[in-house]
């Protein structure tokens, strides 16, 4: 991979990213949040992260060389799952803090286009609270999106096996959706005979096709922030 098509910011020098930037090729950043939290006995505690960067990077690729991914933040808001040791947590103010600084930090480096891709439900709630301020502090193109959001129901209907609620099965924790990703992207890290309820049911396959479509999704969306045609609305001030 030369540097002018890399597409994680991490592996780039100071000299490689400015000459990107100059060039006027880099047209959109994602900045991929997560969380690193128990995952019941089967999958592993860097789930989350590790899922939404590797989709990230996967969508970034599908844009070369115009999209970067910055490093993912690795930890978010898990007190709820506090009960299970191992398992890190944020409070929400210090998880908005970090998220602000990078995404600042990407808007100083000269990006108009931010997609923060969200890989842990529990993050959702705090962004909610504050994205206004965010974007009223930003002035650009900053987008926030839950990975699975850009799959429906009848994503569920045609690819969950142990029936398709929504969206509690999308994502779901620990349940068929995360354990189809997590043995699609990262086998490795599966415990397939440690895999209960309609956990147990999900393959590589399975996660292969629910990854399919995310991507192609996230692309399409990525390409609507790009060409200028899915642009942030920047509430007003007041008067
Ligand atoms: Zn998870």
């Amino acid at each position: 991979m030369s540097a002018g098509e890399e597409t994680n910011l991490a592996r780039l020098t100071r000299r490689e990213f400015a000459e990107r930037m100059a060039s006027g090729g880099l047209h959109a950043c994602i900045v991929p949040v997560g969380a690193t939290e128990q995952h019941h006995a089967h999958l592993a505690f860097g789930n989350d992260w590790r899922s939404v960067f590797y989709i990230a990077q996967r969508t970034a690729e599908r844009l070369r060389p115009h999209v970067l991914v910055a490093p993912a933040v690795m930890a978010g808001v898990s007190e709820h799952h506090m009960k299970h040791p191992g398992t890190l947590t944020l409070r929400p103010a210090t998880f908005l803090a970090v998220l602000d600084d990078v995404v600042h930090s990407m808007v100083r480096a000269g990006f108009a286009n931010v997609l923060v891709l969200n890989g842990h439900g529990g993050n959702n709630a705090p962004v909610a609270g504050v994205w206004d301020q965010l974007l009223r502090l930003h002035q650009v193109n900053l987008q926030f999106l839950s990975y699975w959001d850009v799959l429906n129901a009848q994503d569920a209907a045609e690819l969950l096996r142990g029936g398709s609620r929504m969206p509690e099965d999308l994502p779901g924790h620990a349940g068929e959706f995360e354990t189809a990703l997590a043995s699609a992207a990262f086998p490795e890290d599966v415990r397939r005979d440690a895999a209960t309820g309609t956990a147990a049911l999900a393959d590589a396959d399975q996660g292969r096709e629910f990854l399919r479509r995310i991507v192609e999704r996230l692309t399409a969306y990525l390409r609507e922030m790009m060409d200028g045609t899915r642009v942030a609305e920047v509430p007003p001030f007041y008067p």
